[in-house]
């Protein structure tokens, strides 16, 4: 009988000011939504829940309060994983679907596919099509390049500003592990812009002896494959998953962006939640003992 445990994060980032009371509360819901989901329906049930909870927080980047595009739209990416069995499931850029970490769990259950992307994806790819007869064939390079700058200056402005990405991670008391991540992706991005959210392997991944969830550069987090590197450190060398976490954050995705951050359980023991932001909004909890870290909130621990 493995120790049953959940872990969530709302985001790494800079340390935000203002509606911290709000994320540490959202952050307790959804270990509660996510905790009685584990007792009564197993690990992936209970990261089912504990980000939908999250979803519905406007404090957070998923769902409900997810940053914009660079045209001012809300484009959603989410994706679940369970560790027992090697099932995924995931969805991007989808605009209407109010958990998108839900339809990432039909897209899982009920086709035989790993990841579907929403219109927006398609307009983006539609838009690149040069040979074509786009509107962009008609604009000459300096307006172009004028405009690229632009989005480039906005998206760089707003990554200060980031974080907000919400996830989840879960060990039931048969042992088994299940990851999930949501998010609105990153402020300012291009329309049909993928994060590494989404992409199994790079931001959410779960097998049998590691779940992670992983949240900050997406860039970044995906040229690293961070959350199958943390696996596979796992498997090929069998370090502990807290070491292995603080190995490819620092040497695999550090070098290659911005900070990110991740929360990841093994077959036993508490969760690793590192960071290389100024914060990260986490929540954790393993059997009776609980706690919760926000930006300005100090690491607070106890009994649940
Ligand atoms: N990793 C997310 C993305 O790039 C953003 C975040 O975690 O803040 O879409």
């Amino acid at each position: 009988m493995a120790e049953a445990a959940l872990a969530v994060h709302g985001g790494a980032g800079p340390a935000q000011r203002g509606a911290d009371e709000k994320r540490v509360a959202a952050l307790e819901r959804a270990l509660s939504a996510g905790w009685a989901a584990l007792d009564s329906a197993g690990a992936l049930e209970a990261v089912q829940a504990a980000v939908e909870t999250l979803e519905d927080a406007p404090e957070f980047n998923a769902g409900r309060g997810s940053v914009l595009t660079a045209d001012g739209r809300v484009e959603m990416d989410a994706a679940i994983a369970s560790g027992t069995d090697g099932r995924a499931g995931a969805v991007a850029c989808v605009s209407r679907v109010r958990h998108p970490v839900a339809l990432a769990r039909v897209v899982m259950e009920a086709t035989p596919h790993v990841l579907l992307a929403g219109p927006a994806a398609e307009r983006f790819a539609e838009e690149r099509d040069l040979e074509l007869m786009t509107p962009s064939w008609f604009v000459t390079p300096r307006q172009r390049e004028r405009h690229d700058r632009r989005v480039a200056d906005a998206i760089a402005a707003a990554r200060q500003a980031g974080g907000g990405t919400v996830g989840a991670v879960a060990r039931d008391r048969t042992g088994a592990l299940a990851a999930a991540t949501s998010t609105g992706g990153a402020p300012g991005q291009l329309p049909g812009r993928i994060g590494d959210s989404p992409l199994i392997g790079a931001g959410t991944y779960a097998d049998t002896r590691c779940a992670v969830s992983a949240t900050g550069d997406g860039e970044a987090v995906i040229r690293a494959v961070a959350a199958h590197e943390v696996a596979a450190l796992v498997r090929h060398t069998g370090i502990e998953v807290a070491e292995a976490c603080e190995r490819v954050l620092h040497e695999r995705v550090e070098p290659l962006g911005h900070g990110a951050g991740m929360i990841a359980l093994g077959p036993e023991g508490a969760p690793a939640m590192p960071f290389t932001t100024e914060a990260m909004h986490r929540a954790w909890r393993v059997g009776e003992r609980t706690g919760v870290a926000s930006a300005t909130a100090p690491e607070r621990a106890g009994p649940a």
